[in-house]
């Protein structure tokens, strides 16, 4: 059984005053992506918690995965216990399972890293920290 963890980090580029919200995704405690250019696209994650098929969880910053020259998403397969992923990461085609129930479990851990984070800074507003891609927004306020 494999551990899937979303996480929300800040990121700041070089010469750019604006911060950059972005859900990584670790499985093991290992980035699956380079997340300084990659992000998690919450509403394809969400999609995959509910419905076999290919998901591209795995987006550019941008929301376009082509863009990012991902050409395959991430085959998604449920059983009455697992979430399985089937995924190309890098290289390698590898396949992953996870428990449904921490599957779940993760997003809603997302929701409250991002519940804190955006009290904690009161509204993130877009002279300051932008959520990236921009699909993610209504998945992580609240
Ligand atoms: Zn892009």
């Amino acid at each position: 059984m494999n551990q899937l963890e979303l996480q929300l980090k800040a990121h700041h580029l070089q010469n750019d005053p604006l911060g950059y919200l972005i859900v990584e995704a670790q499985i093991d405690d290992k980035p699956i992506a380079d997340f300084g250019e990659l992000a998690i696209d919450l509403h394809q994650f969400q999609r995959s918690s509910e419905n076999d098929g290919e998901f591209f969880i795995l987006t550019c910053w941008c929301g376009d995965p082509s863009c990012a020259n991902i050409e395959h998403g991430i085959q998604v397969h449920h059983d009455s216990n697992n979430v399985q992923w089937r995924a190309k990461f890098g290289d390698d085609s590898q396949s992953y399972i996870f428990e449904k129930q921490a599957y779940l479990d993760a997003h809603q851990n997302l929701r409250r890293q991002a519940k804190e984070l955006l009290d904690s800074l009161g509204m993130v507003n877009d002279g300051e920290l932008t959520i990236v891609p921009i699909r993610n927004r209504p998945y992580l306020k609240l």
